[in-house]
């Protein structure tokens, strides 16, 4: 990694070839009929580097800033432009809790424009807590270190457990403070801001599409789509022709059901499927209240805010994925003219999912396939009995590749005095259901021996996650001046499936001190 950031000439296609208002003032307001305002980040007293992904960094060719006088740094904190660079902030509206909201925007998101990675693909730069934008409503365009830092530690772990997510390079301190109201209780509080430095391919979410279609700007509607289907999705493009919306749509409800498949596979709770947090790319994006079930428990959500509705817990994400990709379809609708079209995407979506999720759990349980008379029932009784006592999610499908007996659910449930003899007897049933069922595949020649079985379900079965307390721990560490667990953190989570000596504190069951703290388990959207 040789390239410094600082020296890179950057480009932006999308200030290049979309509709944008240019050299915008930053005071909120309804910005009618372009893609995106145009806007600078306002700089901060003292930039310092709190964090870096070697990954993403490598990714990128792109050195580490030496120390926090390096320009790069100045750069990541938003009080310096590198060359080339056009900052704006983009439009979109959303859908939020199922209500239609009107225009959203990136807030506290300014892209800086984009510059080839490694493999000759190019890579938008995006700053999350830079400063106000015309999208910022009342709110200040800034981030708190704690978010922030579940942002940066949450998409650098998603991708090393193998979840297309947008990325993070640097979390970078500012040096000045942020006021919040935690608890929404009427408390605001002086805490630490910081920026993360985000990138992708591409920002673009459903509800850039969604408010083109509301107000009826059907040409930037079709010039986004145009955009996004050529540099994006370049097999739809035909060049003179107009390009086959039908099918990109099609190919987005695929990507975004293969996303939710691995949400469902790792556990993963995105916490605010608005439709603004939904990447046109089919990317896990906009990491605020997330969280990883600890117990299995379908209708789990870290988000206080929805703690009631419970709309976009664990176990609703495969039905709300589809309500969002319908509000897509919805705007697509002009493109496409074909309501039918539009129903088959969606009839994709629930294909691939029903698939993809068959796939994932066949191989979470070391079977070939999920194929035969009685599988589906048994899958049933399994999410039936996980549910039925706080039993580890995690920690129970990476123990089923060592102990295949009684003992993986004494070495998952919180409880041990909670499993009753009529529990251990049901369990003891589907246990001797997936011995007969390994041994059956055995005998037809479609199994694996002991050994491939356990290194293919350890593929996919996480050692280690991203549990709320122990990012929690590192933002408690991260506030005194303190980012030695935030790197060991990082370290431990770039290999989450590679069981690792001395590292056995993170693959343990949330601890009851846990439970109730605020941000170990539950966690409001204030960020
Ligand atoms: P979120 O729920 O975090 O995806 O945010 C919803 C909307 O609120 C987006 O348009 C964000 O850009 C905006 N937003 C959230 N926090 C802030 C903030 N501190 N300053 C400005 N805009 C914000
Ligand atoms: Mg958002």
């Amino acid at each position: 990694m040789t390239r410094k950031l600082s020296d890179l000439n950057f480009h932006s296609r999308f200030v290049d070839e979309l509709e944008g208002e240019a050299d915008a003032p930053s005071f909120s307001r309804q910005v009618p009929n372009v893609a995106f305002s145009r806007v600078r980040p306002e700089a901060v007293s003292t930039p310092r580097l709190l964090a870096w992904s070697e990954d993403c960094a490598a990714l990128l060719d792109l050195a580490k800033p030496a120390t926090d006088q390096d320009r790069a740094v100045f750069i990541l904190g938003g009080n310096q432009l590198a060359a080339g660079m056009r900052p704006y902030a983009a439009r979109y509206g959303g859908h939020q809790f199922g209500h239609w909201a009107g225009q959203l925007g990136d807030g506290r998101a300014i892209s800086l424009g984009e510059i080839e990675g490694q493999s000759g693909e190019r890579f938008e730069l995006q700053l999350k807590g830079a400063g106000p934008t015309p999208y910022s409503r009342r709110a200040d365009g800034r981030a708190v270190l704690r978010s922030s830092l579940r942002e940066f530690v949450g998409s650098e772990a998603m991708h090393a457990l193998g979840v297309p997510t947008t990325r993070a390079l640097s979390l970078v301190a500012t040096g000045e403070t942020v006021i919040r109201d935690m608890f929404y209780d009427g408390h605001p509080q002086a805490e630490p801001g910081a920026i993360v430095c985000r990138v992708a391919p591409s920002f673009v979410r459903f509800g850039n599409f969604e408010l083109h279609a509301a107000m009826n700007e059907l040409d930037r509607l079709r010039e986004l789509a145009n955009f996004v289907i050529r540099h994006a999705y370049p097999q739809y493009w035909q060049g003179d022709r107009s390009p086959d919306y039908a099918a990109w749509f099609g190919e987005i409800c695929e990507r975004t059901a293969v996303m939710i498949s691995h949400w469902m596979r790792v556990g993963f709770v995105h916490g605010v499927m608005n439709t603004d947090n939904m990447s046109i790319l089919g990317l896990t994006i906009d990491y605020g209240p997330y969280g990883w079930l600890d117990h299995y428990d379908p209708n789990w959500t870290p988000n206080t805010t929805d703690a009631e509705g419970r709309r976009y817990a664990y176990g609703r994400q495969p039905q709300i994925a589809l309500w969002n990709l319908a509000r897509l379809a919805g705007a697509l609708m002009s493109l496409v003219n074909s309501r039918e079209a539009l129903e088959a995407g969606l009839e994709r979506y629930r294909e691939t999912y029903a698939r993809q999720f068959r796939i994932a759990l066949a191989q979470k349980l070391g079977l070939h396939a999920l194929d035969r008379d009685g599988d589906t029932e048994a899958i049933e009784m399994l999410f039936e009995l996980l549910g039925a006592v706080e039993t580890d999610m995690t920690i129970f499908f990476r123990t089923l590749a060592e102990t295949e007996d009684i003992g993986v659910v004494h070495a998952a449930i919180y409880d041990s005095t909670a499993l009753s003899d009529e529990l251990a007897a049901r369990w003891e049933t589907w246990l001797r259901w997936r011995c007969d069922r390994v041994a059956a595949e055995l005998n037809v020649g479609v199994g694996l021996s002991t050994e491939r079985r356990r290194e293919r379900m350890n593929a996919v079965n996480p050692c280690y996650v991203p549990r709320n307390y122990l990012l929690q721990l590192a933002i408690d560490a991260a506030t005194e001046g303190d980012v030695a667990p935030l790197e060991a953190l990082q370290q431990v989570l770039g290999n989450p499936y590679e069981k690792r000596e001395g590292c056995e504190r993170y693959a343990r069951h949330r601890p009851d001190w846990a439970r109730d703290r605020p941000g170990c388990s539950a966690l409001s959207c204030s960020s």
